[in-house]
């Protein structure tokens, strides 16, 4: 029979793949002999299996379940359901990896009408009893029936209204039977049937719901967003309940062993007395700092320090903890490794190194090489900062500078920031259904919530500045406005943030781009020990290229021509050779566009310093070109001597019905070669000249998109041949260069042996290779994706993070056949893809030379290089 439930002490922190993360931990602590409420584990395993089963959990694993829950009662001394001293347990989601806010939990789980009396009695407090009654009925109903949370905070509100309570905590046991009755009707109201009153019931409607909502829709694009596979599952874990809510020598807390924002040392975290769960977390009351704990409760600060540091010398990493005490005795309730800003885990990292915890190889593998681009993140810019108003201030919960148009709900945020504005998103305090209007913000402000509040943890993991716990603030989410400082901020209007300050400024102030030295340097120092990889950027003015060079990029491995097309001095000049009639018209026009190209690939080179670029020959249709409006029509008209009507026509006739496959690429140079004629001129007379100049060691790169078939390639090739060697007789130059091609059509990926011949190195271009491989376009399948994530068809948008089964493989293939027939063909990738994580890993592991991505995803594909070899050894 197969094992589906194991008790905290038959479990260990090397079985988080079967536990998960929380359970595998409390299993570990149970082992190090810490404090710790016992309890048992359902394994992800049994996650699956009920999802393989119709979504119901088998007799078999129900049969465990009870089974272990006799072994709980009888560790504890206690029975489950006993209505005069019952066993409570807390069931609890964990996931191998941690999903902060994704899961709920239950807490106070084995209470009923009955047993509450009974519990009183036993406890000799009523308020606790009750209190703990109607936070059951309340998480129970939420979590398990999904009956709205605010439905309850309103009685809950109502009836403290009508006491004259200000917290929660000045609710008297009558007060709160009150409130237990009210919950009572509107479950009934709700569900259609009175609150469950079998414990049993209770708990396996609980372990349902936890499996459940491993797929509801906020878990969903959480695992999108953080790469975590669908078919992981989560653990349940059931654990005796113990007490914070008993009085004023009890309390919960959560704290860190060091500083999850900044890095620093120390413990760090908050704690409310008489609360229980969640409470801190909430917002509903202000917590109190950890420190504080040394005057209210000593014997207990101290016995938490000593785990505190026990537990990080363990783990060997900065822990996050959760606690309880129950009536002055300490308990633990969770430990895991804290999430933590970017900046943070490069501080951790190298403390843990200078410390002797932890070798450098170890500090570059700990950094979640996507976080890194925070870091990267603006600053504001000081003067622009002296002159602006500081109309507040709250916690600093997120670093960072963020100015932006306020919002007041998640689903403007996202809108706004989808049609392409800054947006600050504030919120009375920020839960899980925010999470994509977070996500679009550049910063978040909330009213409610400690430095551990949801919007500050998940602010913190994406990066993004927030300001949490601003009392001060009045607000009217309805109306959507808000005053604070004497200012009237309404929708729209613009506010700057600092997350590191917690200052909040009217205006929109100016940011600068952030610092790359320090613990920064050093980190990216070792990785670049470690990588194999080289690193390039996607770059096509100096002055993102002087931003990726200072970012670490070795060079260029993409250099889209045609961005240096569309300025207004120059579109003219290609739509009038667009519109040419005869090859010698275009030619003349084509002549008049050498002199910026040319002017462009020479700064270019001279901020390279001898670093080499990919020059890629123009890629577009040429309808991209052509003007629409009826005045630039009129204008170019008159330019070249036509009718309005004449040049509307040729612009007409350009129509494509899928451009994606149309008239682009190297097919322009085969209809026009004197576009590539052109071109290589400018590329050519660049680098010669810069070389002379500057003394840079330069090979061009000349890059030939959108090949399919090796007689194409030469075609072209020839052209652009006969153009560099005749440059460089004029010149009297012996300049070496080389010749290439993208690899991003199918067909490409399959001749790749052939289309070697005459190649000198390939890019695999993974955004149309992905296109063309899937069928479908970049730009338009945002409109279907959504569905294909919740049919599961689809876990992650192939765009973003590549495609290893499918389009992988032609990536694999065209490596293999490609050096099949030219040993020494260089390889690389510069799709999108460049820049993510686990596509980095994929190129190390195919064997390519060199990644390129955008500028500010350098750092990233270095750090990710160096983990890619350091776990690929
Ligand atoms: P999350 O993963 O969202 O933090 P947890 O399962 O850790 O959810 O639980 C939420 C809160 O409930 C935490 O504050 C935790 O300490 C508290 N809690 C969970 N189980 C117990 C228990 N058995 N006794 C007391 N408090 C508990
Ligand atoms: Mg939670
Ligand atoms: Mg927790």
């Amino acid at each position: 029979m197969a094992k589906w439930v194991y008790l905290f002490k038959e479990g260990n922190a090397d079985m988080r793949n079967l536990l998960g993360g929380k359970g595998a931990n409390l299993a570990e602590m149970t082992n190090l002999g810490l404090p710790i409420p016992q309890g048992f584990t359902v394994t992800t395993e049994a996650c699956t299996d009920y999802y393989n089963n119709g979504k119901q959990i088998s007799e078999e694993i129900q049969g465990q379940i009870f089974d272990h829950m006799k072994t709980l009662e009888e560790i504890q001394g206690k029975k489950f359901g006993d209505t005069e001293d019952p066993l409570l347990v807390s069931v609890r989601s964990g996931a191998r990896a941690s999903m902060p806010g994704m899961m709920d939990t239950i807490l106070n789980l084995g209470l009923n009408d009955v047993a509450v009396e009974g519990f009183a009695k036993k406890t000799g407090n009523p308020r606790f009893a009750y209190d703990s009654y109607r936070r059951f009925i309340q998480m129970f109903s939420d979590v398990v029936m999904e009956i709205a949370k605010p439905k309850f905070e309103a009685i809950l509100d109502e009836v403290k209204e009508a006491k004259g309570a200000k917290f929660d905590t000045d609710l008297t046991a009558d007060d709160l039977k009150e409130v237990i009755a009210k919950y009572k009707e509107l479950y009934k109201k709700e569900i259609g049937s009175e609150f469950p009153q079998e414990p049993k019931d209770q708990l396996m409607e609980s372990v349902k719901a936890v499996f459940r909502s491993w797929d509801n829709p906020r878990a969903i694009v959480y695992r999108r967003m953080n790469d975590i596979p669908g078919d992981w599952g989560t653990a349940v874990n059931v654990q005796a309940m113990v007490f914070g809510n008993m009085g004023n020598t009890s309390g919960t807390g959560v704290a860190f062993t060091r500083n999850p924002s900044t890095g620093a040392k120390g413990i760090y975290g908050e704690y409310l007395i008489n609360a229980q769960g969640e409470d801190v977390v909430a917002g509903i009351r202000t917590p109190q700092p950890i420190t504080k704990l040394e005057e209210d409760l000593p014997e207990c600060y101290k016995q938490f320090m000593e785990i505190a540091h026990k537990l990080e010398t363990h783990y060997r990493d900065m822990q996050d903890m959760e606690f309880t005490i129950q009536e002055g005795k300490l308990y633990f309730l969770q430990t895991r490794n804290g999430k933590r800003t970017a900046q943070a885990a490069l501080q951790i990292a190298c403390d843990l190194v200078d410390e002797g915890m932890i070798t450098p190889e170890e500090a570059v593998c700990r950094i979640d090489a996507k976080s890194l681009d925070q870091l990267l993140h603006p600053t504001f810019d000081k003067d622009a900062l002296k002159a602006g108003k500081v109309i507040g201030e709250a916690l600093p919960a997120s670093p960072g500078a963020a100015a932006g148009k306020v919002y007041f709900t998640a689903e403007d945020a996202k809108a706004h920031h989808e049609s392409g504005e800054r947006v600050i998103l504030v919120r009375l305090e920020t839960s899980p259904e925010d999470i994509e209007g977070m996500h679009a913000a550049e910063g978040i402000l909330t009213v409610r919530g400690g430095m551990t509040s949801h919007a500050a943890v998940v602010a913190r993991g994406m990066g993004t500045a927030c300001v949490s716990g601003c009392g001060a603030i009045n607000i009217d989410e309805e109306a959507k406005v808000f005053s604070l400082g004497g200012e009237t901020i309404h929708e729209g209007d613009y506010i700057s943030l600092d997350g590191s300050t917690g200052k909040i400024y009217v205006g929109d102030i100016k940011t600068v781009p952030a610092s790359v030295s320090g613990n920064f340097g050093r980190i990216m120092g070792w990785a670049d020990q470690f990588r194999r990889l080289k690193v390039r950027t996607n770059a096509d003015n100096p002055a993102d290229t002087a931003n990726a060079v200072r970012l670490g990029a070795e060079g260029i491995g993409l250099c889209r021509t045609e961005h240096m097309f569309f300025e207004p001095e120059r579109i003219p000049k290609i739509r009038k050779m667009i519109l040419s009639k005869t090859q010698e018209a275009r030619e003349a026009a084509l002549m008049e566009l050498l002199p910026f190209q040319k002017a462009d690939f020479k700064a270019m080179y001279e901020v390279l310093e001898g670093r080499p670029m990919t020059v890629r020959y123009l890629d577009p249709p040429l309808h991209e070109f052509v003007p629409t409006d009826p005045e630039d029509i009129a204008e170019l008209a008159k330019d070249m001597g036509m009718t309005p009507a004449e040049v509307k026509a040729v612009c007409d006739g350009l129509h494509e019905f899928n451009p994606m496959m149309g008239h682009r690429g190297c097919r322009l140079c085969v209809t026009y070669p004197e576009i590539a004629k052109m071109q290589t001129r400018a590329v050519m007379e660049a680098a010669i000249e810069v070389k002379a100049e500057k003394g840079y060691d330069i090979v061009p790169e000349i890059m030939i998109p959108l090949v399919g078939e090796k007689k194409e390639l030469k075609y072209v090739k020839d052209v652009v041949v006969e153009t560099a060697e005749q440059v460089k007789k004029e010149k009297g130059s012996d300049m070496e260069y080389h010749i290439g091609t993208m690899i991003e059509i199918p067909r490409a990926a399959l001749t790749a042996d052939e289309v070697a011949e005459e190649a000198e190195f390939f890019s695999f271009g993974t955004n149309d290779l992905t296109q063309m491989t899937f069928g479908f376009s970049r730009d338009d399948a945002g409109k279907f994706l959504d569905a294909y994530y919740k049919a599961k068809i689809y876990e992650s948008d192939p765009f973003a993070k590549l495609d290893q089964t499918g389009v992988g493989q032609l990536v694999e293939m065209g490596a293999k056949k490609g050096r099949a027939t030219r040993p020494n063909l260089k390889l690389g990738i510069c799709g999108e893809h460049g820049g993510d994580p686990s596509s980095v890993e994929f190129c190390h592991k195919v064997g390519l030379d060199y990644v390129s991505c955008s500028p500010f995803r350098v750092p990233i594909a270095r750090l990710a290089a160096a983990q890619a070899a350091l776990n690929n050894k």
